[in-house]
């Protein structure tokens, strides 16, 4: 329970809580404009369409409002938020002087490659100098595979790995530990998936994602996290609609519902091996409740808290929405969105877009314990594995000091997670 109030640390967070609210999460999209190629995702540089940048002071007007509504954390995505480099470093540092506690952004890493270069060196430092000085809390570069070349030819950027692991100790030196971001595709199990049967499917990507938490480690990176697939076509939703275009068609990030719960479940068992050795974001109480979604149905997650709780800011228009996937609901100015006119129910579980679906799923045992404690005390007595991975997976966010990407990781709290083969069966 201390872990939790830790979290929730106002009174006025509390009370939210004992009302079924939690506190709001927004993901602005300040630029849909992109520097590189990745052939999993709509905005990839050569996608010819009108490309969309906000305005600093829209974006200002939005966290001035937010900061009023209790944000607690505000993501500026993209695109490559990084074109907009200076822009991005006020408007962290804005956000974090208007008092919202969790401001992070994320780089396909372009301004890393070149490492050669006698300059280098120094721009990183004025790199890391800006950052640290915004007060970002998480900083998440992306890299898709343990293989250095497959990455690079994906994302278009020849010798970004290099130029991360010399940037990594700069980094560190300035107080700022980044995230690797793993965009989950066929390409990190190494071979052609197609046509093989789900158990392969778990074999091949048990071992890739064993793989890759070892290689960032070796990298010199101290935490990690990994985003889900989006194929939004190949769902069995047609109610979709993405704004962002992050998802796509293409056949690297196409699962098919057995394919994703062999997926999640290979995840679900390289965590614990490494979870003493990086702080790892993902948590297991999310992928074994999407291994269920997928094989026995939705009455086995909780609700997304998309457009209740959690918005996405669009580029193209500066409106809210209840995420980069339901475009046909538009929720106009997010200035203008009061708590007594959110309507949206709590009932979607149409895509797997972590940044909703992770702390939807973590916090809605916590709901249940605050405002249904029957059903709390229900899943305790019949479903306890469920309830031991959350219990375990709130005690390991606490010891990865909830992932604040500016301190080191503390080893020592890490350690009390080291690899237990008992719990990695469960
Ligand atoms: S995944 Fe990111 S870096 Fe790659 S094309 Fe899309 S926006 Fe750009
Ligand atoms: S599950 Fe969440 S992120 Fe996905 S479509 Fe529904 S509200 Fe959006």
């Amino acid at each position: 329970m201390k872990n939790i109030c830790s979290f929730f640390s106002s009174l006025r967070e509390i009370a939210l809580l004992l009302k079924g609210r939690i506190p709001y999460q927004l993901v602005i999209q300040y630029t849909d404009r992109c520097n590189a190629q990745c052939p999993q995702c709509g905005m990839r540089a050569s996608e010819n369409y009108r490309r969309s940048t906000l305005s600093m002071d829209k974006v200002k007007r939005i966290i001035d409002y937010a900061a009023t509504q209790g944000v607690k954390a505000i993501s500026f995505t993209g695109g490559e938020p990084f074109l907009y480099f200076d822009e991005i470093v006020s408007l962290l540092k804005y956000a974090k002087e208007a008092g919202i506690k969790y401001t992070r952004t994320g780089t396909n890493g372009f301004m890393f490659t070149e490492s050669d270069s006698v300059n280098y060196r120094s721009r990183i430092t004025k790199i890391a100098e800006s950052l640290a000085d915004a007060g970002i809390y998480t900083l998440w570069i992306s890299l898709d595979s343990a293989v250095p070349a497959l990455h690079e030819a994906m994302r278009g950027l020849p010798g970004v790995v290099a130029g991360i692991e010399k940037a990594l100790p700069i980094f560190h030196q300035h107080g700022i530990y980044p995230s690797a971001n793993l965009g989950i595709n066929r390409n990190i199990a190494e071979f052609p998936l197609d046509g093989i049967s789900s158990s392969d499917v778990y074999h091949a990507f048990r071992s890739a994602f064993e793989k890759y938490y070892r290689f960032v480690i070796d990298l010199g990176f101290t935490m990690v996290n990994a985003c889900y697939p989006m194929s939004v076509q190949n769902s069995n939703h047609t109610t979709l609609n993405p704004v962002y275009r992050a998802a796509s068609g293409n056949r690297l990030v196409q699962f098919s519902s057995l394919e994703k719960a062999a997926v999640f479940r290979a995840l679900f068992d390289a965590i614990p091996q490494f979870r003493s050795k990086i702080r790892i974001f993902t948590p297991r109480s999310s992928l074994s409740a999407l291994i269920r979604q997928y094989l026995l149905g939705e009455a086995y997650c909780y609700p997304c808290r998309g457009g209740r709780e959690f918005f996405f800011i669009d580029a193209r228009d500066g409106n809210a929405y209840p995420c980069g996937y339901r475009g046909h609901e538009n929720l106009g100015d997010f200035r203008e969105l009061t708590r007594d006119k959110i309507t949206i129910q709590e009932t979607c579980r149409k895509c797997d877009w972590e940044c909703f679906r992770d702390p939807s799923e973590l916090l809605g045992p916590l709901m249940d314990l605050c405002t249904r404690p029957a059903v709390f005390i229900k899943k305790i007595l019949h479903d306890r594995h469920c309830m031991k991975l959350w219990y375990h997976d709130l005690k390991y966010f606490s010891a990865c000091n909830f992932f604040n990407g500016t301190i080191p990781p503390d080893y020592q709290k890490l350690s009390r997670f080291s690899f237990n083969t008992k719990l990695a069966r469960s």
